[in-house]
């Protein structure tokens, strides 16, 4: 075993959680995040040989896993279960010794499919997305005309095989907050836990604007007045949820409030894109290239110190900045949620 890093950066925040976008392509066209006409038939979408091999995405997670202590991984995408052979990946990062869980957000429309077999692989828990449970909406919102069943059954196939299963839902105002109670309330029954995210400004082709944010206090109020619910601590030191439980009961809910409640002064999260850049914050312009000095034959070491250069010096803190750097008149260009999964 070897003895790992306490790697801080500028501002004093640990490296805890690494999450892996397997692939900048999906099936659906959410419309907050791959809005179909900017991303439509000729999306220069990364070809196969820019992304990383899952060789190379193994040795990264086993630099960090050893040299900074990092346990959980999350996979990502675009959509991930559209990276051929993900199984095959999972496997091998479960056998890095020291990573304890492997998580995946996903759209859940493929989870049928694969459910078993990513279990099998060593895949613990998914998050699996869904914005509203009337259909018309849902089908605007994913873009494809996807069915809410569709996403329900990839949710029924996850819990049947055993995976942890929680559900996201980005809320955007004067689209989706209706469906607020009913989410949490069918949710509530189904026994999973159900985060709902307020609509943030990722990427540069969304049309995010403030007004479109339904805000963290009114998407409590509403379920409170439909169903009591009390806050409770967070898990661990930097979880990105606030937590609230239905009272008298267990059953949690949590609100993920980048927007109006930031939370940059626990951020502890690094981001590797599909094909190899090293993102320190969701809303960076630019990654650092890993994919390069890795292709260029360095060692374990090099390739350690690289990585500590990048977190040591990472002052990141957009969401506490935003309201600046929204009304900046230099308009800053971010890469896109496609890219790096959320
Ligand atoms: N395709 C997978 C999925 O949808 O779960 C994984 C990638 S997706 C980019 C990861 C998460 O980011 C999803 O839960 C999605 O709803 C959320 N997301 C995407 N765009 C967003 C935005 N503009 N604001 C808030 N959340 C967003
Ligand atoms: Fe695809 Fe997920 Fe983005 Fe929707 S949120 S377009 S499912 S990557
Ligand atoms: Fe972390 Fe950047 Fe989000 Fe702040 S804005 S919480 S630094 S990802």
């Amino acid at each position: 075993m070897t003895n790992s890093i306490h790697l801080l950066d500028k501002l004093n925040r640990p490296l805890r959680d690494l999450r892996i976008s397997v692939t900048d392509k999906c099936n659906f066209r959410c419309t907050y995040c791959m809005p179909a006409e900017i991303f439509g038939p000729d999306y220069p979408f990364l070809k196969r040989e820019q992304l990383l091999s899952f060789e190379e995405v193994e040795r990264i997670a086993r630099i960090f896993s050893e040299n900074f202590g990092i346990k959980k991984i999350r996979l990502t995408g675009g959509e991930p279960l559209m990276r051929k052979d993900l199984p095959v990946l999972i496997s091998k990062l479960s056998e890095i010794h020291g990573i304890e869980e492997i998580a995946m957000t996903t759209n859940g429309s493929l989870l049928p499919r694969y459910a078993e077999q990513l279990r099998d692989a060593g895949l613990k828990r998914v998050t699996v997305s869904l914005d509203s449970l009337n259909d018309e909406l849902f089908g605007k919102m994913n873009g494809r005309g996807v069915t809410v069943d569709t996403v329900l059954a990839g949710i029924d196939a996850a819990a049947r095989a055993g995976l942890g299963v929680k559900i996201n839902m980005v809320v955007q105002k004067g689209v989706n907050e209706s469906e607020i109670v009913p989410m949490a309330s069918f949710f509530k029954e189904k026994g999973h836990i159900i985060r709902f995210i307020e609509f943030m400004d990722v990427g540069n082709t969304n049309q995010w604007n403030l007004d479109s944010v339904y805000p963290k206090k009114q998407i409590i109020e509403d379920i409170n007045r439909a169903m009591p619910i009390e806050p409770i601590d967070p898990n661990y030191e930097g979880e990105v949820a606030t937590r609230y439980r239905y009272v008298g009961s267990h059953e949690e809910i949590g609100v993920i409030s980048s927007v109006t409640d930031a939370f940059c002064s626990s951020c502890n999260r690094a981001r590797l894109s599909a094909e190899g850049q090293l993102y320190t914050c969701l809303f960076a312009s630019r990654g650092h290239d890993l994919k390069t000095p890795l292709r260029s034959g360095l060692s374990d070491k090099e390739m350690q110190s690289i990585v500590e250069n990048i977190w040591s010096n990472r002052h990141d803190r957009y969401s506490e900045e935003r309201d600046e750097l929204t009304n900046s008149s230099a308009v800053k260009k971010k890469v896109e949620m496609s890219h790096i999964g959320g």
